[in-house]
């Protein structure tokens, strides 16, 4: 079978690879259709490794998918040959006692596409345990269900976030996920989001979704931006998405009084953090690291048309030009929101 491959560093091909196919009782078979590139993906490609996740032997790549079933295991009551699906990439043990406290998306013996050493799924086959396999709603397409990854990501942030109908947020960051996170806090009930970032044209195509106020930090001053708007009470939400130390710096001087920052972005290093300042003003700080139980919630916020996702598609690739899609996404041109690659 052939699948994209990161031999090492750097260093791609498009080659045939034994991957595990056997299928459980529980699992599903799946043609692959859409697979996005992911920042993780490319980190890999680039760097060879993510903290402790370190590429030692071939690997296929790919976490971001969505295709048709073509055959269930015998205990599959819930999916049929035909049908149109995504998939969560994590497979958490199901006895673990973070699976049994719900979870899951913290369970230290998670498996997870595409870090090391467990393969990914840009390839034509993959088999995955039906349970974390959802079906596509009609109007939801294939493309639309392989970004569900990334948004799931922006809805555990909101989820996370507590919003309260009518509350004003920022988003720091209007990279993918950046943007991803405020189209699911305005679903979740934001009157309005500001998205600062330093590339206008990041930031342009954030502002033409309705509700979005793009900020450029590099042309605007972002403290006075929001006290303006808030008549100097603060924020209700603050996502941080950027992951750069530079947006912790005033981070907390910019959130109301018992307001919440949400740590969404990844520093590649440890960050300074001004604790007294989040302190006096009882500011309550959440962490999130993938997701868990929200799959189903953002295809029904794509098929009711609250979310649209078809804007954040910059190009789509053939599979046979994967390695082509990947040397563009690790150029990281500002105007590209989300690379796929079309397997099927
Ligand atoms: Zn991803």
């Amino acid at each position: 079978m052939k699948a994209l491959v990161l031999e090492r560093v750097r260093a791609l091909s498009l080659r045939d690879i034994d991957i595990p196919s056997e299928l459980g009782p529980d699992d599903v078979r799946i043609a692959i259709d859409t697979v996005g590139i992911c920042g993780s993906d490319v980190h890999y490609f680039t760097h060879g490794r993510i903290g402790p996740y370190v590429v030692n032997e071939p690997m296929v790549l790919g976490h971001e998918a969505a295709g048709t079933i073509i055959e269930t295991g015998s205990a599959v009551t819930t999916l049929k040959p035909g049908d149109r699906v995504c998939m969560e990439p994590g497979i958490p043990d199901p006895n673990s006692r973070a699976t049994r406290l719900g979870i899951y998306n913290v369970d230290p013996a998670v498996s997870f596409w595409a870090t090391p050493p467990v393969h990914g799924c840009l390839a034509p086959e993959v088999v995955h345990p039906a349970a974390f396999t959802f079906k596509l709603p009609d109007n939801v397409s294939f493309a639309e269900g392989a970004m569900i990854e990334p948004l799931a990501v922006g809805m555990q942030a909101a989820i996370k976030a507590g919003i309260t109908p009518g509350d004003t947020a920022l988003v720091t960051g209007a990279g993918p996920i950046g943007i991803m996170t405020a189209l699911a806090a305005l679903a979740g009930g934001c009157a309005k989001v500001f998205i600062s970032d330093l590339q206008d044209e990041k930031l342009e195509i954030a502002g033409r979704y309705p509700g979005m106020i793009p900020v450029n930090i590099k042309t605007q001053d972002l403290k006075k931006t929001i006290d303006e708007a808030t008549g100097d009470w603060g924020l209700d939400v603050i996502f941080e998405a950027s992951g750069s130390p530079k947006a912790f710096e005033n981070l907390f001087t910019l959130v109301r009084p018992a307001g919440t920052v949400v740590l969404v972005g990844m520093p590649v290093e440890p960050v300074a953090i001004d604790v007294v300042g989040a302190q006096a003003r009882e500011i309550r700080i959440e962490t999130v690291f993938r997701y868990a139980h929200v799959f189903d919630r953002a295809l029904d916020l794509i098929a009711s048309g609250k979310i649209d996702l078809k804007p954040l598609i910059s190009e789509t690739f053939p599979f046979e030009d994967a390695i082509t899609a990947f040397e563009r996404a690790a150029e990281g041109r500002p105007g590209d929101v989300k690379l796929q690659i079309k397997v099927g």
